[in-house]
């Protein structure tokens, strides 16, 4: 057996460069930024009200109350060119440029117009740039706005969008095949001996939580020349493979036996339980990670070894999810075997402190309790976590 992080590295040196390319704004939520992006104009662009209520000379407003002549409307959209003097208001909606002469705005709460609406009795006394929002406050025309390497999130396609970046260059998304291999395997109704294949349902899943495009390679029988053809196609039309089952000690494994002949390969046994076979290696240059069957190895090798690699394809630096400390709530038990165990967990925080405790049935057909699991607790190899002991537990979401 290898340590994880063996088996990791050999996958991340192995996995392709990021590709840059440009996209749409609306397409570029989730990738990563190629190359640092400027602001060609101020946002705000021009000085404006944050508030309903009047436009008006601060100084005006000394020893309020005092009234001020109403001068015009101002909707926002609209710009005036009469100046506010001395003495004077503008009645002005939030969003509206400030007209000139006026350096402050007094909310529409803290005054009252008179019944024909020439006067406006301002309450309070205001300083200047009283809520103005001044041009470039959010971003100044000429600044870098994002460095490269930011993952883009709603907030980014909306400030790109203020600045009228309608097309961003970024690491190109990828698609991503799936492929289920075994003869008990099917996709309608199962007969005798046979069980629904659910591995290329979940994988796609994980894909598309990942933000990458899944492709369904579909579900081939314990066949060597089967096996081969569907690997070759989906390496030929797809960035990366995914393929589960078939690379354990079965006399029926065939992938890991088909992928050391038509791939650059390397088949590992991992110190981690569950996930503890995988084959990856490259196909005519395409990443091919080859998972193990039960279900929740699948799954767990995917969060340690498929989902850090495709994101690194991705443009992505970080690449891990978040891990905690955490309390463990009736201890989390194991026995010796020189491996790290990840135990499918539900995580709670109380109190200023994670809590976590076991999901349900630990065994890697078991995979109700990956649905339940908020989170995997890392258990090093020995004794178990004692009920109210630590344990790191690394977020599953
Ligand atoms: P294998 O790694 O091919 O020996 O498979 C290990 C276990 O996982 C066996 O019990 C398989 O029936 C099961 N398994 C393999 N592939 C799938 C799949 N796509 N969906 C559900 N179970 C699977
Ligand atoms: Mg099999």
């Amino acid at each position: 057996m290898i340590p994880l992080e063996e088996a990791r590295a050999y996958v991340l040196d192995r996995c392709p460069a990021p590709v840059a390319g440009v996209v749409d704004l609306r397409g570029a939520l989730g990738l990563v930024l190629s190359g640092p992006v400027g602001a060609v104009e101020a946002v705000p662009p021009f000085d404006n009200t944050a508030m309903d209520g009047f436009a008006v000379r601060a100084a005006d407003t000394a020893g309020a109350p005092v009234g001020l002549f109403i001068v015009g409307t101002l909707a926002a959209g609209s710009v005036s060119d009469r100046e506010v003097g001395v003495g004077e208001a503008m009645r002005i909606m939030t969003g509206a440029p400030m007209p000139p002469g006026a350096d402050a705005v007094v909310m529409v709460e803290r005054t009252s117009a008179s019944a024909d609406d020439t006067i406006v009795t301002v309450e309070i006394e205001v300083p200047v740039g009283n809520h103005v929002r001044c041009a470039g406050e959010d971003l100044r025309s000429g600044q870098e706005v994002f460095a490269a390497g930011t993952v883009l999130g709603p907030a980014h396609i909306g400030v790109l969008a203020s600045i009228g970046c309608r097309s961003v260059a970024v690491y190109r998304h990828l698609r991503v095949g799936v492929l289920s291999t075994g003869d008990e395997l099917v996709t309608g109704t199962p007969g005798p001996g046979q069980i629904r294949d659910s591995n290329r349902d979940a994988l796609l899943a994980l894909l598309e939580d990942s933000g990458i495009t899944g492709v369904d390679l579909g579900l081939v029988a314990d066949d060597e020349r089967e096996i081969e053809q569907a690997i070759l196609a989906g390496a030929a039309d797809c960035d990366a493979v995914i393929t589960s089952g078939g690379v354990s000690m079965g006399d029926f494994d065939y992938v890991k036996v088909v992928l050391n002949r038509i791939g650059d390969m390397r088949w590992m046994q991992v110190a981690i339980r569950p996930a503890k076979p995988l084959a990856f290696g490259l196909v005519d240059g395409t990443p091919v990670f080859g998972l193990p069957g039960n279900p929740v190895s699948s799954m767990v090798s995917f969060e340690l070894f498929a989902r850090p690699a495709l994101l690194s394809m991705l443009g992505n630096t970080r690449l891990d999810r978040l891990r905690v400390t955490a309390v463990s709530d009736g201890g989390l038990g194991r026995h010796p075997d020189g491996k790290v165990h990840f135990a499918r967990v539900m995580v709670g925080y109380e109190n200023g402190r994670f809590r976590v405790s076991t999901a349900g049935g630990q065994h890697s057909h078991q995979l109700s309790a990956m649905a339940a699991a908020d989170g995997l607790a890392v258990i090093p190899d020995g004794d178990g976590i004692p009920d109210g002991g630590e344990v790191e537990v690394l977020l599953l979401r």
